[in-house]
């Protein structure tokens, strides 16, 4: 018995769980096991969350609530290893997280305003050809309370530098790794976010983007319903796709599409691909083509990413024009199309040019 009290009491001191690792319902279910006033779970929220203030938390909570996640909770967001401001104001975060990983999270700006580019894992599995991320491997899955701290923490040093900016209004899970292939914790991640007692951010500025992983699509479907979904289709050749995105052998195209349709959207969802160009590659008229015959008739956006190039790589941008025509194209289709143009080019921080691994 003593034993075990002892290591209760190491477990809760050195082995602290997160705060930020638990759903609204996860708090009221643990304070209502503990006997302590779930009342309190609301002003936690509304202070973590609704106010994005620090520990310790100044609204009202009864003395036993206070020493329970005194005792319990860690309240550590990620430490900010690493700022760098791009001159379009883009903002890229390099964090480190307890065991010393690092992960980068994007502010992106439009008329001061921000989205947030989240990270779901240390590096990717996935290892597409044309990522800066894929060829670090996947080193960890990110936690909640990681995914969740990047919002925060990202919130806190736009309180602190930019105060009159402050408004973080869409969350893209387009950073470091495969969404999907962390599907527990970035499902419980947009739970925190959609939560009306807490951030309360709607579902439809919420979008996770995906490779293409089948499994995680079908939980997608099921488990956050309402959450937009990004696929990164890059081409609607088999051996080209093979060459860019190597899980299309295992779940190829064809089987990635037939259940996206199979899926019924709500009301103002929409399923957003992102086509990446690559001079040379997929770039062509007749490429264009081939995704307009592809996607028309389908509540579809297009987003074209001309492709971001990254020390070592072999692929290079197209041309400004080339990305027009191909953008032109795709509107013979009646597909609506946008250039994404490229932010935060200057300091690495456009998409795939995150690799953690290189900012020691
Ligand atoms: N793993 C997910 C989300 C993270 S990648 C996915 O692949 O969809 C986010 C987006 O950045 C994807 O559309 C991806 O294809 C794109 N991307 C990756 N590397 C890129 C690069 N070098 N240039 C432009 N876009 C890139
Ligand atoms: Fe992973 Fe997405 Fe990069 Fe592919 S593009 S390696 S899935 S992060």
């Amino acid at each position: 018995m003593k034993i075990a009290k002892r290591f209760e009491l190491f477990y809760f001191r050195y082995m602290k769980l997160s705060f930020y690792d638990l759903t609204f319902t996860d708090l009221l279910e643990v304070l209502h096991k503990n006997q302590l006033n779930s009342f309190g779970a609301q002003n936690l929220y509304n202070w973590f969350y609704k106010q994005k203030k620090s520990y310790p938390c100044k609204m009202e909570l009864s003395q036993e609530t206070k020493n329970f996640l005194e005792n319990r909770y860690s309240f550590d967001l990620p430490k900010i290893h690493k700022v760098i401001e791009s001159e379009d104001k883009t903002v890229k975060f390099l964090f480190e997280l307890n065991d010393g990983s690092k992960v980068e999270t994007v502010l992106i700006p439009f008329h001061q305003k921000y989205s947030i580019c989240l990270s779901s894992q240390v590096g990717c599995a996935m290892k597409c050809s044309f990522c800066f991320t894929g060829t670090q491997g996947l080193k960890r899955n990110l936690a909640t309370s990681e995914i969740v701290g990047q919002f925060i923490a990202a919130w806190q040093w736009l309180e602190r530098n930019r105060p009159n900016e402050v408004r973080i209004l869409n969350i893209v899970y387009m950073g470091q790794g495969e969404p999907l292939h962390n599907f527990d914790a970035v499902k419980k991640s947009c739970e925190i976010f959609l939560s009306k007692n807490g951030t309360s951010i709607g579902p439809k500025k919420i979008t996770i983007s995906t490779s293409g992983y089948i499994p995680g699509l079908k939980r997608w479907k099921d488990e956050i319903p309402g959450v937009n979904l990004a696929l990164s289709l890059h081409s609607t050749e088999t051996q080209k796709r093979n060459e860019l995105i190597p899980i299309n052998k295992k779940y190829p195209l064809e089987d990635v599409i037939t259940y996206i349709d199979s899926i019924p959207l709500s009301k103002k969802q929409f399923i957003t691909y992102e086509y990446l160009l690559i001079k040379d590659f997929n770039d062509s008229i007749e490429d264009a083509k081939k995704t307009g015959e592809l996607l028309k008739g389908k509540e579809a956006y297009i987003n074209l990413i001309p492709f971001n190039p990254y020390p070592g790589t072999s692929y290079e941008r197209p041309t400004d024009q080339k990305v027009e025509d191909f953008k032109k194209e795709l509107q013979k289709f009646k597909i609506p199309a946008l250039i994404r143009t490229t932010k935060g080019d200057d300091v690495l921080a456009a998409c795939g040019q995150l690799n953690t691994a290189q900012n020691d």
